[in-house]
């Protein structure tokens, strides 16, 4: 799927005009629209209630040029980056039912770069699909929208929405793969392949190197499984030596059935979904390396499955984590901040100015804030504020959670230095942080819950989303750029 930028109104199978209510947006396009439509779509519009947010309405002519015209509402609010995005990938799943390939965005007039790019983005993001799999139903002679074109006054200078839209797919793609496919070996070599394609490092420790590490964590959760466990390090941009140097560490429990305290069967299949941290990592680092973002970075990926297998380990069981810690399992399926211990102690070598670490953690996250935002903590002020502005900007929410000290005394243990899950079930977004702050000590850090945002359950958005690529590039802006931060806290949406 290609993105493009357009001065002048070319043929297309769809013409996408986004409207606010009380506007004289559609007044403007009036003129233009096909001659047989001229009359309709004024009539149409004299109802109050045309044009609330995300109500749609698809017209069609017999004009060559013009064939088809999707009214979409904007309401009569500023509305947030985050409605905007759902809207208007709700457009572009419109034009995937209709089978078409070409499609023209239209904003209005006062639109600036940032909102054409997420208007663009979110059309392709709705159009995506993941059928590779399916044959008799499908028909295969329909391959998706295949080109973008966003209408715009005057060129843009930049349009990089096309590297975004190729990296969240990739995430999405590897997500959504099962993983009797996407195996940790899987995801090495496909990390392997994308460093050699745009030029980051990859160092992929195997069993007997993570072994070599002492990674209690990674190696405790691995052993029920018949698939080797593999640390994959990736870096980009070392040669940036004034940048910046931020660590990202994902989450990459490639089937996650919650080993000896198994889960129960209903939606276990979606466990795939379990390394949705570990391929945001590995795509947002993709994304930087190809825009040759001027930024060191870093990806600590640790990936396994979490099976009951006759070696698996069990509750009652005590390991010893990479920094020493000893850690009392009270429950196999509270792993996530077992491998990403690990993770973090390892990222300490490279003495980052930043660890963020992003994990599918709990399900606590999910009854907290539902499948709105992410829940972020952090034990940096000035981080937390950075990263919800990069939030705002890109509406791929987050919502900070506390990491009070009272939580953890309730991870404490009587046999070990910690237990892996609280004594009560209380608090278990926030216990989830208050454990693996314990391994990110005094480095700069922000955890990032996506367990309700990385997979959806919705019609619009079911399976991978790919949260977290968009907002992570927005934030390097952020860093990279401090002096321009009022600029980014401004509203982007349409004022
Ligand atoms: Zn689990």
């Amino acid at each position: 799927m290609q993105i493009k930028n357009i001065t002048a109104l070319a043929p297309t199978d769809l013409l996408i005009l986004p409207i606010r209510q009380g506007s004289h947006d559609l007044e403007l396009w009036l003129a233009k629209l096909p001659i047989d439509l001229r009359q309709t779509i004024p009539l149409f519009s004299q109802d109050k209630d045309t044009f609330k947010l995300g109500q749609m309405q698809f017209f069609q002519s017999s004009d060559a040029v013009l064939p088809r015209i999707l009214l979409v509402g904007l309401g009569a609010k500023t509305i947030e980056n985050y409605q905007l995005f759902q809207t208007m990938a709700k457009a572009g799943q419109s034009a995937v039912k209709h089978q078409l390939k070409a499609v023209t965005l239209a904003l209005p007039v006062e639109a600036d770069q940032s909102t054409l790019q997420l208007c663009g983005t979110a059309l392709a993001w709705g159009a995506y699909r993941f059928d590779k799999y399916k044959h008799a139903d499908t028909d295969k002679t329909y391959a998706g929208i295949q080109e973008i074109h966003v209408l715009t006054a005057a060129p843009l200078p930049v349009l990089a929405g096309q590297i975004t839209l190729d990296a969240v797919q990739l995430i999405r793609d590897l997500v959504n793969e099962p993983s009797n496919v996407l195996t940790p070996q899987f995801v090495a070599a496909m990390a392997i392949q994308l460093g050699k394609e745009t030029g980051f490092q990859v160092t992929v420790l195997d069993h007997a190197a993570i072994v070599a590490e002492k990674m209690g964590g990674l190696l405790a959760v691995s052993q029920g499984s018949k698939q080797e466990p593999q640390f994959v390090v990736l870096e980009y941009g070392a040669d940036f030596k004034d940048s910046p140097t931020v660590a990202l560490v994902g989450k990459g429990i490639t089937f996650d059935s919650g080993g000896i305290s198994l889960k129960p069967g209903k939606d276990m299949h979606e466990m795939k979904m379990d390394m949705a941290g570990a391929a945001t990592v590995l795509g947002t680092i993709y994304a930087a390396a190809l825009n040759q973002t001027p930024i060191h970075l870093l990806g600590l990926l640790p990936l396994t499955d979490n099976m009951p297998g006759s070696k698996a380990y069990k509750p009652g069981d005590i390991i010893t984590c990479m920094d020493g810690t000893s850690v009392e399992i009270l429950n196999t399926d509270a792993e996530g901040r077992l491998v990403l211990a690990d993770a973090l102690t390892y990222a300490r070598r490279f003495q980052p100015d930043y660890v963020i670490d992003l994990a599918t953690l709990t399900g606590a996250c999910i009854v907290a804030l539902g499948h709105e935002a992410a829940g972020l903590m952090t034990n940096q002020e000035a981080l937390k504020t950075q990263l919800c502005q990069a939030a705002a900007q890109t509406g791929e929410r987050l919502w900070p959670l506390p990491l009070w000290p009272e939580y953890d005394e309730l991870l404490q243990s009587t046999v070990a230095d910690m237990a892996n899950i609280a004594s009560k079930p209380i608090a278990g977004a926030s216990i989830g942080g208050a454990f693996l702050a314990h391994f990110a000590k005094d480095m700069n850090w922000a955890h990032l819950d996506i367990a309700g945002v990385a997979f959806g359950e919705d019609a619009l958005s079911h399976g991978a989303t790919g949260y977290g690529l968009r907002l992570l590039l927005e934030f390097f802006t952020i860093l990279l750029a401090p002096a321009s931060a009022a600029i980014m806290q401004r509203t982007i949406s349409f004022h």
